[in-house]
């Protein structure tokens, strides 16, 4: 078995990186990516506890991408490098801008009668950037709220009315971050997207334009129906196919580590596809050095070259 998406404390997560590493290792996991949303401040602590427990860690994240339509754009990276400058200053400035929409969250739950205190929220957070995530512990803590999941459809939910928008990078932008940290760009569960057929095929053919290499085809809310059409569309775009659970601890309790790990499935071949193209990612990296940005193949020629 293997997850290639989870999450730990580092973002809104509920287990510790290690907690994390520990829980795979007893379920038997033998490998996992850690895919943070908006840090990589998980990885390394991931990475040591892997060597320890013999799972071999990817190093991830996950990225929120600014997009026209309704649903949600989120794309990972696998193998990046988590101490590649631009990312890290592009990091810096989402956490920021996270911190400066909590803030404003809580003085609108305020309005609302839902008083929350921001100094709490922040506390909950720990070290991680804030998200919806912690306010909604803040909510259940003060008794607002019976669960995390009645704090997001009676208030934090996307249409509900403590709900704002967070800042999110262009699509382009989120792949070019990833790939010119060396790591490989993956569509985060693309029912998210809430497009399906020509609009579908449009959206994610944009994207492989841009650079993305993967598809997360396996994730433990697509139907088999949504499985099998994602499969068929990565296919049809040169994109290795993916899994993952998603996995946030007691923030998302129905969701295990592991889950989505569908049978008939080939999971090395999987692995082994993800790491060829992080190879050439990676020589691409090296062989343009500086001169060349990597992050956005100009056209389709190139694109095959850097990608593979
Ligand atoms: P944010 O990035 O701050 O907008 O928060 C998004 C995160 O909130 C997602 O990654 C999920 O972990 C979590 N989330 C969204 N909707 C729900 C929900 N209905 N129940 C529990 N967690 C949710
Ligand atoms: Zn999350
Ligand atoms: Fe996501
Ligand atoms: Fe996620």
């Amino acid at each position: 078995m293997i997850d290639l998406h989870a999450h730990t404390t580092a973002s809104d997560g509920t287990l510790t990186p290690q907690d994390l590493v520990d829980l795979a290792a007893a379920k038997g996991l033998c490998v996992l990516a850690v895919t943070d949303h908006d840090t990589v401040d998980g990885i390394p602590a991931a990475l040591a506890r892997g060597k320890e427990r013999l799972v071999e860690v990817i190093p991830g994240i996950e990225l929120g991408a600014k997009w026209k339509g309704d649903g949600q754009m989120h794309i990972l990276g696998y193998y990046i490098h988590s101490d590649d400058p631009p990312l890290l200053d592009r990091l810096c400035w989402l956490r920021a801008q996270r911190r400066e929409r909590g803030l404003r969250m809580v003085r609108r739950l305020s309005e609302l009668g839902v008083p929350l205190s921001w100094d709490r929220v922040v506390q909950l957070a720990g070290a991680a950037p804030i998200g919806r995530p912690h306010l909604a512990r803040g909510l259940l803590e003060s008794g607002h709220v019976e669960s995390i999941s009645e704090a997001f459809s009676l208030y934090l939910g996307s249409g509900a009315p403590g709900y704002l928008e967070k800042a999110e990078l262009p699509p382009a932008e989120a792949i070019g971050l990833i790939r010119g940290a060396g790591g490989v760009p993956v569509l985060a569960h693309p029912a998210t997207l809430k497009l399906t057929g020509s609009t579908l095929e449009a959206c994610v053919e944009r994207l492989a334009g841009q650079g993305l290499a993967g598809i997360e085809v396996y994730w433990p809310k697509h139907t088999e129906a949504e499985k099998a059409s994602y499969e068929r569309l990565g296919a049809r775009h040169n994109l290795v196919a993916t899994m993952g659970s998603d996995f946030h601890g007691s923030n998302k309790p129905a969701i295990e580590l592991g889950m989505g790990c569908t049978e008939g499935v080939d999971v090395d071949q999987m692995l082994r596809a993800l790491k060829s193209r992080a190879g050439a990612m990676r020589s691409a990296r090296q062989v343009v050095g500086q001169t060349v940005d990597v992050g956005q193949p100009r056209s389709r020629l190139e694109k095959q070259q850097v990608v593979g």
